[in-house]
């Protein structure tokens, strides 16, 4: 069956995180059919662990438990490929759609190795976003299924969040700039959202599905298992399929446009505000920044370097007493102070060095 990836929007994915027993992964697949809200189903086969000792997956033994499943519901199935070989096997099993795991996307050999595999057959392939967020990678793993001849109707994205040092509510922090990034280069490719690996846990599923709807994703995967809580692998991020129907049922899929004319009245409206304050900023930082080579010119003259420490705390700390004021948060304004701070540099740095 070939998977038109445009058929339908929203796209829905659901499945168990693993297939583990022929009654799990049938009882999940019918249980998620029945609510009528699934297109595609999906189960991984084989697991990448990040870490031996882990649930490996059952490997060849779980494809027919899959195609079984395929065909008791009627719907097509998805499986998770690292290499040839699987690739190879789940074509054999009539497998619809295939999807590149995060930690396959990162590396160029299994992707093209897998490309090379499903050439001409017809196959989908969702793309997952590297571990990493590096759109590059991201971006070649396209081009290697594009040059393997698999078209723009069958080949999506599936942004599933980044991994992240540090503390974040997330298991994978969803970093949204680096998907719509990735979005604008790629206008024309499905980008479904995967909330499970996004959030790792159940209780803000709802809440990063809503926001993909709002960023006009084209659809969602989410993992559902009848006994979530037993699952072998992502027990926590796993939900029961009544659940997955209640969250599928509470997304609210945005229109991408309307016919309401005052909705694009007050919208120009506010449009044109915006664009007449872009241009006062870079007017504004343009000013600053002819204000830094003066100033990075009176350090030539005086030979005297041109980062100062304590004057840049204190630019640091005036800006973020008036955060909340101004009803910024400190990390934007942060993020805004580094970025200027970075140009001044290297503003200074050239008036320094030329003459
Ligand atoms: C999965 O979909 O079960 C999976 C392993 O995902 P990821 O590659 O996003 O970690
Ligand atoms: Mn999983």
């Amino acid at each position: 069956m070939k998977c038109d990836l445009y058929a339908k929007r929203p796209l829905i994915i659901a499945g168990p995180c693993s297939a583990e027993t022929q009654e799990q992964t049938l009882e999940t697949c019918k249980a998620l059919a029945a609510t009528g809200r699934v297109d595609i189903l999906r189960a991984g086969v084989w697991k990448p662990r990040t870490k031996p000792g882990g649930f490996e997956g059952m490997g060849l033994l779980a494809l027919p438990w899959m195609a079984e499943a395929r065909h008791l519901t009627g719907l097509p199935i998805a499986v998770e490929v690292a290499n040839a070989k699987h690739a190879q096997s789940a074509l054999e099993f009539g497998v619809d759609m295939l999807w590149i795991g995060a930690r396959t996307t990162v590396n160029p050999f299994s992707v093209q190795e897998i490309a090379d595999a499903v050439k001409d057959s017809g196959i989908s392939v969702l793309i997952k976003n590297p571990m990493n967020p590096d759109i590059e990678l991201w971006s070649g793993a396209v081009a290697r299924f594009r040059n393997a001849g698999i078209d723009d109707r069958h080949l999506g994205l599936i942004h599933r969040g980044f991994s992240y040092f540090g503390h974040t509510q997330y298991r994978n922090t969803p970093m949204w700039h680096v998907v719509l990034e990735m979005r604008s280069r790629f206008p024309e490719l499905a980008m479904i959202c995967d909330p499970s690996h996004i959030c790792g846990r159940r209780d803000n599923l709802l809440e990063v599905a809503q926001r993909a709807a709002d960023m006009s994703f084209d659809g969602v995967m989410i993992e559902s298992h009848v006994s979530p809580d037993t699952a072998l692998s992502d027990a926590s991020q796993q939900v029961l399929p009544e659940d997955f129907d209640r969250i599928i049922s509470a997304i609210r899929w945005r229109n991408e446009s309307t016919n309401n004319p005052e909705f694009f009245e007050s919208l120009n409206k506010h449009r044109d505000s915006i664009d007449q304050i872009d241009s006062e900023l870079f007017e504004l930082l343009s000013r600053r920044m002819n204000i830094a080579e003066k100033i990075g010119r009176i350090k030539h003259d005086n030979d005297v370097a041109i980062l100062q420490g304590e004057r840049w705390s204190s630019i640091v700390e005036k800006s973020l007493a008036l955060a909340s004021k101004l009803c910024l948060s400190e990390d934007f304004m942060r993020t805004i102070l580094e970025a200027i701070h970075i140009e001044s540099i290297n503003r200074q740095n050239e008036v320094m060095n030329r003459q």
